[in-house]
């Protein structure tokens, strides 16, 4: 991992890069921690204001030519990385682990659709560029194309952030569009330099793709000129909702497009026909991939009574066999939270739901910031966790039995969220009914709540945001010119 090696083999001391090049060294850094241990990953570079605006220029100089290039010579690019991708699959499982707490399941599960979206991605400056249009004038021809917005600029999570990051910029780049990317401060190298060393390697234009790290409660100054340039015409945010709405607020003011993915509470539905032992499995990777911390995993369960202690007792059973520990023992499936405050987050909400009556199945104990996958059960409804008023982002699911289908649907749905959900059932046509009555971006029946493929869209409504990932991104992030050519001599009031 060349980003990682410091002097004298110790950490590095990452820079930002602008303009194709890697800044000097030197200047205010921060350190970038392992979650499991607080290790030292790196010492990042600290930007500011100042580096924004020399990002947002290099990445406005760089747009006529990126705009204008042949859509095969992007190809060629995307295509270049996605090798360059898939060869250093190894170094991205250790920095996942070291930096992001990942364990090797989930950083192979990211790594195989960044490589697979960036193959997506290279054939869709094929995509048809706009229509022709029926005019009433005679001799008219009218016509709408496609276009690139400019630069988009990203901000990129710490969470699922390899992956995660190339959705930020790859679908803007994918349509003609530069981007300055603004990496999360837990996780700056997983969640946008990397992709500049990767970028870089493959022969990216200089400025076409910008990264600027900054120190934590730093990322206001840079957020600051990405609404205050007029170069930057859509922001592009992965994250909370907390945060979302802080930058959506000021994106008002500044009449900025803003594309938002952002949390879930990712209902299950196992319907009184399902195959346990099939349901079991993929609650089980649902809930609990990334010990929880992805927007997409499940939270809460509803089971047909008939088959409900069935399913509790083989859930248990397979979340008690799942290694917890330090992610670089590819063995390991749980890792550690990504710091203290998730640690606190999870515990109070597992301390309020029992202080309430509800039943502790498995988990429930913190050993540093490794936190065993919890399933509770005879949640009272008033339990934070089971409200869906708020994402638990941590390795707690809720199981509920239910009588009636019907009830459970809509109860599934009494949630300010609307990311994921799923169905498991015996009848695929009962579960495609049911889930087209689902209010959310995405459903799946027979597979988890976050069974995501390269080509099919992600994507949220009501408060986990709006936009589509995959082709579809297209209309976030192009915009229509109507042109019209008239021949014949014109026909006036006046
Ligand atoms: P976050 O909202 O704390 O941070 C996201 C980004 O915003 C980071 O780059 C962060 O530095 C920046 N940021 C935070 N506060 C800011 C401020 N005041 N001004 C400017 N920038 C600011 O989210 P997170 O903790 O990094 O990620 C976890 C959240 O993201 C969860 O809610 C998760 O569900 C959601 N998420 C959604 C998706 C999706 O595709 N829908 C994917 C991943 C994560």
């Amino acid at each position: 991992m060349t980003i990682l090696r410091g002097v004298g083999g110790g950490p590095a001391v990452t820079s930002h890069f602008i303009d194709g090049g890697w800044t000097a060294p030197g200047g205010r850094t921060f350190p970038v921690r392992n979650p499991l241990d607080d290790g030292l990953v790196a010492e990042a570079a600290a930007g500011g204001r100042e580096e924004a605006v020399a990002a947002v220029a290099a990445a406005a100089a760089a747009f006529p030519a990126w705009a204008a290039m042949a859509p095969g010579e992007r190809q060629r690019l995307f295509l270049k990385a996605a090798d360059i991708v898939d060869r250093r699959h190894e170094e991205l499982v250790e920095l996942m682990a070291i930096e992001g707490g990942a364990s090797r399941a989930f950083s192979a599960f990211q790594i195989h659709l960044s490589s697979a979206m960036l193959r997506q991605a290279a054939g869709w400056g094929y995509l048809p560029a706009g229509d022709v249009l029926r005019s009433d004038i005679p001799g008219r021809i009218a016509m709408v194309t496609r276009k690139p917005l400019g630069v988009v600029a990203g901000f990129t999570p710490w969470n699922g952030a390899f992956y995660l990051a190339w959705r930020t910029f790859l679908l803007p780049m994918a349509f003609g569009n530069t981007t300055v990317i603004k990496p999360s401060e837990l996780a700056p190298i997983s969640a946008g330099l990397i992709h500049a060393e990767i970028l870089e390697e493959a022969g990216f234009p200089a400025g076409t793709f910008n990264v600027v790290t900054h120190a934590p409660g730093e990322a206001a100054a840079i957020a600051e000129e990405f609404f205050e340039s007029p170069a930057v015409r859509c922001i592009n945010f992965t994250g909370s909702d907390r945060t979302a709405r802080i930058l959506g607020e000021r994106a008002g003011r500044a009449l900025k497009r803003m594309v938002l993915e952002l949390g879930g509470f990712n209902p299950v539905l196992v319907l009184d026909d399902a195959d346990v032992e099939e349901a079991v499995k993929a609650v089980t990777f649902g809930a609990f991939l990334h010990q929880g911390q992805v927007c997409m995993n499940s939270r809460k369960v509803y089971v047909a009574r008939s088959l409900h202690d069935e399913f509790v007792d083989g859930l248990a059973e397979r979340v008690q066999a799942l290694k917890i520990g330090d992610p670089t023992d590819p063995e390991v499936i749980i890792g550690p939270l990504i710091d203290d405050r998730a640690v606190e987050q999870i515990d109070a909400r597992v301390r309020d739901a029992l202080d309430r009556g509800a039943t502790l199945v498995t988990g429930g104990t913190a050993d540093g910031r490794l936190y065993a996958p919890t399933i509770l059960t005879h949640v009272p409804p008033d339990a934070i966790c089971t409200t869906g008023a708020d994402e638990t982002f941590g390795p707690l699911l809720v199981v509920e039995p239910f009588d009636d289908a019907e009830a459970a649907l809509r109860a599934a749905q009494d949630t300010r969220y609307g990311l994921s959900a799923s169905i498991m059932t015996g009848d695929r046509a009962r579960g495609l009914e049911m889930s087209q009555r689902f209010d959310t971006g995405i459903v799946h029946v027979n597979a988890p709540t976050m069974a995501s493929e390269a080509a099919l869209p992600v994507g949220g409504v009501k408060d986990s945001g709006w936009g589509r990932s995959g082709h579809y991104a297209i209309e976030d992030f192009t915009e229509l010119r109507m042109t019209t050519v008239s021949g014949e001599p014109g026909r006036y009031p006046f």
